[in-house]
């Protein structure tokens, strides 16, 4: 259990270095086997996920009772009904990372890129607005994913899904780069050469 915490704490700093969680949004869990039953760690809620220490994390089971002390993520039912409905995710990161979350502000839709694994659907699947840290959002979410791993949240952020909190990570930062080299394609496009 402690590797577990110590990766969420790892992965968390990681994501805020690298600048796709900023403030204290962001949020960050893993699953791994209890006793009895699964136990996921989640980061807390109203806390940067830069510098966590190991009693920031909180552990619930997978019907968002507490296993410790602290508040979970304000987004604890979104990555509860996740993992509920997958048994294959073990590790889930969501982020409001600006290039992806810019697209997910506009009418553009993210191109899927080779590095997505077999590309079936021009398109990242996106879920219509609905409250950040609503059970409408847990629901809607955990509904459309399917078997997809990367989920674009219309006006708010990004939500990407492992076997592995690394593949989660890993997932959150190709999505932020292809946003990003889709958002330059689409300016250079759209203006004249100057010189
Ligand atoms: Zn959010």
């Amino acid at each position: 259990m402690e590797k577990n915490i110590e990766e969420i704490i790892n992965v968390s700093d990681y994501l805020y270095k690298n600048k796709l969680v900023a403030g204290k949004a962001g949020n960050v869990s893993a699953r791994f086997k209890g006793e009895d039953d699964d136990v996921i760690a989640i980061t807390p809620t109203l806390k940067s996920l830069y510098e966590l220490n190991e009693e920031d994390i909180v552990l619930v089971d997978l019907e968002g009772n507490l296993l410790t002390k602290g508040k979970p993520s304000s987004e604890v039912d979104l990555h509860l009904e996740i993992y509920k409905k997958r048994s294959d995710v073990n590790g889930i990161v969501h982020t409001h990372s600006p290039y992806a979350t810019g697209f997910a502000f506009s009418s553009k839709r993210i191109k899927r890129h080779e590095g997505f694994g077999a590309i079936n659907t021009p398109f990242l699947e996106d879920i219509e607005y609905e409250a950040p840290g609503s059970m409408k959002l847990a629901k809607s979410a955990s509904k459309a994913i399917g078997d997809e791993d990367v989920l674009i949240l219309k006006q708010h952020g990004v939500l990407c899904v492992g076997d592995s909190l690394k593949e989660a990570t890993l997932l959150a930062t190709f999505v932020e780069e292809t946003a990003k080299t889709q958002f330059i394609t689409y300016m250079l496009n759209s203006t004249e050469d100057l010189i």
